[in-house]
């Protein structure tokens, strides 16, 4: 999880390890666009989301009492089409941190080449605390808050951080209520029962697995000779780590918050339960070794996927990190500090904004589904997943060759270019 820290000095030479998601977003931002010809202004823009909803969000407790919370909708930039981005329920959730996020959803939509520009949003809340019945009247009590500045046309709502199908059912069943008519584009990730998409769940560990695959083939190693370390047992580590196995690379470990199984010979991913599945089980998988979250981020593999939360290679290991290659699961997973260490020890890192691409995409397929009152079978969705990043990933290649940048640094290029781009086309009104 990104640090709460409010701080917002983008300029500041020396980063502190307690950086914001705000703080990294702005940065990488500065960093992509010193590569660019790109006019100053739009760049200054860009480290400003255009408008940031705050509302209260109050619920009566099973015990009777009234609690209050805090939800924010964060909308970064919609110059390529609606506002899209997930909506986190986590104790930690601030303004700031929403609107870093929000930004790197920009991204991620003009990466993929996507018809979105970027949101954020959530409530701070630790949904474990809750009920389901509490958290359903949580749910519905911000859709409401929200209900004017989200919409199919306007933003997007999609699952997060501590969020799932059943709360994007929720917040349909509530917004549609309130229209008066059924509308499922208002949000992504929901159950396929209600206009949900087939593959939408794995998407994100899917789109991982595929451009640690291209990646590992890039670099001239065999997949079915790469070991891989996976940190965090969610829809996104699960999903790369039985995709990779299957596809003959070694998983030789995962773990979840508690810790990890570590097996040189290779751990049968599928027979460990996914947080999912059952929460917190990892290490009641048998294996030969445990090794902690640190360790397991140290070891000596081909390719290692953080893919829990943010923050997590930093300044105080990333001159330990002895991966070959790094592939970023989760959304902020290396500050900009080991950012540099990184590059300087020619170790690849290639990010977020496109390595976990997929859930976003196949939420513009559910939306597409949605509009058209039209489902499309797990196969088509899964192949034109393949289609997409395959192309994200040949036009961030290019970048990364033709400029002699890092993989972060193409991926923004490209990115950027769009957006900037998509700007001057509009031009500024009135
Ligand atoms: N929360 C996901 C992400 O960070 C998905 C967002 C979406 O599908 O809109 O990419």
């Amino acid at each position: 999880m990104a640090s709460a820290s409010t701080a917002t000095d983008e300029t500041s030479e020396e980063p502190t390890e307690e950086e914001s998601a705000l703080e990294t977003a702005r940065r990488q931002l500065q960093h992509a666009a010193d590569h660019l010809d790109i006019d100053q202004n739009i760049v200054e823009r860009l480290k400003h989301p255009k408008k940031v909803h705050e509302v209260t969000v109050p619920i009566e407790r099973e015990n009777g009492d009234v609690e209050v919370y805090t939800g924010y909708r964060a909308q970064h930039d919609s110059v390529r089409g609606p506002y899209k981005g997930g909506l986190r329920y986590h104790p930690e959730v601030t303004r700031e941190e929403c609107v870093g996020l929000g930004m790197w959803m920009t991204w991620k939509c003009a990466v993929m080449d996507i018809p979105f520009g970027g949101a954020k949003g959530g409530i701070a809340v630790n949904p474990k605390d809750l009920t389901d019945d509490e958290k359903e009247q949580l749910t519905r009590r911000f859709t409401d808050e929200i209900r004017a500045v989200i919409g199919p046309t306007k933003d997007i709502p999609a699952p997060d951080m501590g969020t799932d199908p059943q709360t994007m059912a929720w917040l349909m069943d509530a917004y549609s209520m309130q229209e008066g008519e059924t509308i499922p584009g208002v949000v992504t990730g929901k159950p396929p029962i209600v206009g949900g998409s087939k593959g939408r769940d794995g998407a994100p560990g899917r789109s991982v697995a595929i451009i640690a695959r291209e990646a590992i083939d890039y670099y001239g190693k065999d997949i079915k000779e790469a070991d891989v370390a996976i940190q965090g047992y969610g829809s996104v580590g699960s999903n790369a780590a039985r995709l990779l196995d299957d596809w003959g690379a070694n998983v030789v470990a995962v773990s979840d918050v508690n810790g990890g199984v570590y097996d040189a010979n290779g751990l049968d991913t599928h027979s460990i339960p996914s947080h999912h599945e059952e929460p917190e089980a990892v290490m009641d998988h048998g294996a030969p070794e445990t090794v902690s979250n640190e360790e397991l981020l140290e070891l000596d593999v081909d390719l290692m996927i953080p893919a829990a939360i943010g923050n997590v290679l930093t300044a105080d290991n990333a001159d330990d990190i002895a991966a070959d290659i790094i592939i970023e699961g989760a959304n902020g997973p290396t500050t900009t500090t080991a950012s540099a260490i990184f590059a300087e020890r020619e170790i690849p890192v290639v990010p977020d904004i496109l390595a976990n691409a997929g859930g976003v995409t196949v939420s513009y397929f559910e939306w597409l589904q949605d509009i058209n009152r039209r489902s499309w079978s797990l196969e088509r969705v899964n192949d034109e997943l393949e289609t997409e990043m395959l192309t994200a990933w040949q036009d961030v290649r290019e970048e990364f060759e033709a400029r002699d940048v890092t993989w972060r640094d193409a991926a923004y290029i490209v990115a950027l270019s769009r957006i900037s781009d998509a700007h001057e086309a509009r031009g500024l009104w009135p």
